[in-house]
């Protein structure tokens, strides 16, 4: 009898083991989208303006109408304070990819004519790790990740040397990423390149989306690149040709390229202008331009140009939201909504990015995943690197992240508040090339050396030392000098000596500056 108990026991404990297993691997891992605008500041969405969120901006948000970017804002976790460490296109695509500051990414700098830098091959990035975990990968819009160099023939086709027909460039910064490594396992790519938003460049995997074309030779659509890569997307989600395996959950990195510039009539949405930033609904460029550190002779240019391009951005991402839903998997998918950088907008009398300010260096981050996330809103300060390992823990594949990984997965924070252990960051490492500096919830800490940023030769002094308290000047009018303001300067430097290290900086390496900065021992 003793012995049939204990026999049916094992049995049913064999059962409970069989259908555990089972119900991990039947049970759908969520769906991960990563869309990402080009150059979109923090505040420039409607929510921003709304009750709920307006407290929690600092200064102005820009009157700009997204109702898209509202919606997933209002059904997500927003993050007030995200920031993007090195406010410029490649070092920023080099973090997201590799969970890794530049040091270890390969990009210090735009990839470009004439420069070395270039994603690191021999490293797992988002994409490859997600399709080791049994996502289909795809990519749509602009890359800019790798060295650029002349292994185009004149027309632009990809034919990999510079011997004759190559020899040619197919752009001065970004360029295309042909199948191999430097694809880092994207199974459907479709690349949009070229700063020209109603004549993308592009080039794809799938022949069907380029007229019957092979990966690497170049198409010209002349279509608005967001609605141009919106209708690959819902071709790609419909999977009409097979472009994917239903039965996987998908892994997709959308890069937009607008509302970076050009920032003229040719490259701009003229309805959306009209409709909502014309001289009938703003008389006055002042009324949008808003923010009391911004001149308005620098913006006069631009601001309805760049506003009427985040909208017409935000109606074509909507598009694809809209047939996320109408598949009925919007609630299974981690949307992810940020930005690789800010937009000066003419704030401290600057337009672009590349600057320490906050204009620059403040990113939107959404993440919408009602299933599993409640909307919230969160003061996380969520940095580039930390993307990749927090995107795989909400995906519950936290045990895929690479060690060599140096971000900071917050999925533990985000899913369970009150029972996590992982602390929330005191300051975040920002970059320029030629500062290094430090943003708290409070305060902005910048060093700034003795050279441009563009200037090849190294720094040998430090020109400026300052700090901003973004509380008490939220548009940053104020350098404060670090003798006035000791104690919060010995804090603030000890966290960018231990951040810097931690970032394995060159900095850090050649202890630069150690009268100023006090690098942990060891
Ligand atoms: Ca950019």
């Amino acid at each position: 009898m003793k012995k049939i108990l204990i026999l049916a026991l094992a049995m049913l404990s064999i059962t409970c083991k069989t259908k555990e297993a089972n119900t991990e691997l039947t049970e759908k891992k969520p769906n991960v989208l990563i869309i990402f605008p080009d150059q979109l500041r923090r505040y420039s969405a409607g929510f921003w303006s709304e009750d709920g969120f307006k407290e929690h901006v600092v200064g102005k948000p820009d009157p700009v109408i997204t109702p898209t970017i509202d919606k997933l804002a209002k059904n997500g976790v927003v993050f007030t304070q995200a920031i993007s460490n090195y406010p410029l296109c490649s070092p920023y695509r080099g973090m997201l990819l590799s969970g890794m500051y530049p040091e270890q990414s390969g990009i210090w700098n735009n990839c470009r004519e004439g420069r070395d830098d270039s994603l690191n091959d021999d490293m797992k990035t988002i994409t490859d790790l997600f399709f080791e975990s049994g996502y289909n990968t795809s990519y749509f819009g602009k890359c800019h990740w790798l060295k650029t160099e002349p292994l185009f023939d004149e027309n632009g086709n990809y034919v990999g040397t510079e011997e004759a027909p190559g020899g040619h460039y197919v752009n001065t910064y970004d360029t295309y990423v042909p199948a191999g490594p430097g694809r880092h396992s994207i199974e459907y790519f479709y690349q949009s390149l070229k700063d020209a938003h109603y004549n993308p460049h592009i080039y794809s995997s799938d022949s069907n989306t380029i007229e019957g074309k092979k990966d690497g030779q170049l198409h010209l659509p002349k279509i608005y690149s967001p609605k141009n890569e919106a209708d690959k997307i819902v071709s790609y989600l419909k999977n009409n040709n097979a472009e994917r395996d239903s039965e996987k959950p998908f892994f997709m990195i959308w890069s937009l390229n607008p509302p970076h510039n050009p920032w003229d009539d040719k490259n701009t949405d003229m309805d959306a202008l009209r409709k909502h930033y014309d001289t009938d609904k703003y008389p006055s460029n002042k009324d949008l331009v808003v923010r009391e550190n911004a001149s308005l002779n620098v913006a006069n240019h631009y601001v309805r140009n760049y506003f009427a391009n985040v909208t017409s951005t935000d109606t074509y991402i909507g598009i694809v939201i809209d047939e996320l839903e109408r598949m009925g998997v919007l609630d299974n998918t981690i949307v992810i909504f940020t930005s690789d950088h800010g937009e000066m907008l003419g704030s401290h009398g600057l337009e672009g990015k590349n600057e320490i300010e906050l204009e620059s260096v403040a990113v939107p981050f959404i993440v919408h995943w009602p299933k599993g996330l409640k909307a919230n809103i969160n003061d996380i300060l969520m940095s580039v690197p930390d993307v990749l390992p927090t995107t795989m823990g909400l995906a519950g594949i936290a045990s895929k992240i690479p060690a060599t990984v140096q971000g900071t997965n917050f999925a533990p924070l985000l899913k369970d508040p009150l029972n996590s252990t992982i602390k929330k960051p005191e300051g975040v490492l920002l970059m320029l090339g030629n500062s290094r500096g430090i943003v708290t919830n409070r305060y902005t800490l910048c060093l700034e050396e003795n050279k441009k940023q563009w200037d090849k030769r190294k720094g040998t002094a430090l020109a400026k030392k300052f700090i901003y308290d973004n509380q008490e000047d939220p548009y940053q009018l104020n350098k404060i000098n670090l003798e006035d303001l000791p104690e919060v300067a010995e804090k603030l430097l000890i966290q960018l000596g231990k951040q810097l290290k931690h970032a394995n900086d060159p900095w850090y390496k050649e202890k630069k500056y150690s009268d100023v900065i006090p690098y942990p021992s060891n």
